[in-house]
């Protein structure tokens, strides 16, 4: 068992040293001192340089009155990895006190509870993780606490959020964090993401968010509305960006201050509920010139009858998908959304969009593609097909900016 041990190897002709991590298959994973993780199959192993974990010490909690109460759950991820590094441990032991010990800033906005409830890379999340986690956010604010962190892998944070979004109805803020670089380098954004999430997490605030860097310097977070956010870097400390609806707003770093930019839902505007049910069986489909609509027919046959097809432009896929289309429409839902990104879905403009709206698409307006699958995978857990159809058009949590007129400002 070399997990948590620093090796030294020789492979590929060069010596490497560093401490092994956690691996999933047969590949030795080493963290090196640089903080990048390299995988190895083929090495022979030189020498065991410590025999001994890395144990960290952590002081007891203090709890100070008048403080926010407030529960970080972890789920993996790069913001993670700190811990997983200096103890070696392959499920790691992320309690409250080696939280503090690592951002010992966070004992002065809040008194702090942790959960490990998965560590994993967000890649290997699923819908059922979605639903635990959930449950885990709901149970955790009806016993009172004035807000909770999620920390989460970067990748599909947005996709998580989603889902939290529509499965919760919450009073208080449900905060989802990650980091782009881990915070055992130099310019980690993992310590002060967790302080601006903290302090959103104690604000005047009553949704699902995702807090992260705004900017490539140390000076502000953004606090994103959890279904109008996406991550459109793949390394910068700025990457998540909102789309289609502003920040909800910003809080500088270190003062603290939030500064609210776009409505939202504040702290006690709703209720607690919980509708966890969610229907896998729904498809996003990536049009590209020359795809068959084949594909539609195949997921339709597997049973699907959730469609969010990711189209070209205002809502378009080519003009021989039309019978298709119609045909599945006759029993399932399929929502349009655009490959641009930024801006609305408007099918009545060209030809191609008229006809798929007769054959009974629905336009996706301002939504992500990705934040209409999952509330399609939400509203055709909770409802039935003809309710989901009229239900995916409408804004339920401020996933869509609602407009009046003929496409809202696309003409
Ligand atoms: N692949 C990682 C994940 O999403 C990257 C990160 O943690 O930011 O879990």
């Amino acid at each position: 068992m070399l997990e948590g041990k620093r090796v030294r190897i020789k492979a590929k002709d060069r010596i490497f040293e560093g401490l092994v991590m956690p691996s999933a298959t047969d590949t030795l994973v080493i963290k090196l001192d640089s903080g990048y993780n390299v995988g190895f199959k083929d090495y022979e192993l030189l020498e065991v340089i410590e025999d001994e974990k890395v144990v960290v010490e952590s002081p007891e909690l203090e709890r100070k009155a008048g403080l926010p109460e407030i529960k970080i759950i972890s789920t993996g991820g790069t913001i993670a990895s700190k811990v997983d590094y200096k103890t070696g441990a392959v499920t790691s032991q992320f309690s409250a006190e080696e939280i503090v010990s690592e951002v010992p800033e966070l004992a002065e906005l809040c008194n702090i509870d942790a959960e490990l409830l998965y560590n994993i890379l967000s890649e290997n999340m699923k819908p059922a993780y979605w639903i635990e986690l959930a449950r885990g956010v709901y149970k955790t604010l009806k016993k009172g606490y004035d807000g909770v962190i999620v920390t989460h892998g970067t990748d599909t944070m947005s996709y998580t959020a989603s889902a939290l979004a529509f499965m919760l109805s919450t009073p208080k803020p449900v905060v989802f964090v990650g980091a782009q670089r881990s915070s055992d380098r130099p310019s980690s954004d993992a310590a002060m993401n967790l302080i601006c999430a903290a302090q959103a997490a104690t604000a005047d605030l009553g949704e699902v968010a995702v807090v992260m860097h705004a900017t490539t310097n140390d000076d502000f977070c953004y606090i994103h509305r959890g279904v109008k956010v996406r991550k459109l870097h793949t390394s910068r400390r700025d990457a998540f960006q909102s789309v289609n609806y502003p920040p909800l707003g910003k809080v500088e770093y270190p003062s603290g201050k939030i500064t609210w930019m776009a409505e939202r839902f504040k702290r006690g505007e709703r209720g607690l509920e919980l509708r966890d049910k969610l229907e896998e069986k729904v498809v996003l489909i990536k049009f590209f010139p020359g795809l068959r609509p084949d594909v539609l027919e195949y997921y339709h046959q597997e049973g699907y009858r959730g469609f969010v097809i990711e189209g070209t432009g205002l809502g378009h896929v080519s003009t021989d998908w039309v019978d298709t289309v119609k045909r599945v429409c006759e029993d399932s839902v399929v929502v349009m959304t655009s490959q641009c990104l930024w801006g609305r879905v408007c099918d009545r403009v060209y030809d191609t969009g008229r006809y798929l709206l007769k054959a009974g698409v629905v336009e996706g307006e301002d939504m992500l593609p990705e934040v209409a699958l999952v509330k399609l995978m939400w509203l055709l857990g909770n409802y039935d097909v003809d309710e989901a159809r009229r239900k995916v058009g409408e804004n339920l949590v401020g996933e869509m900016t609602p407009t009046t007129g003929y496409c809202g400002k696309v003409l």
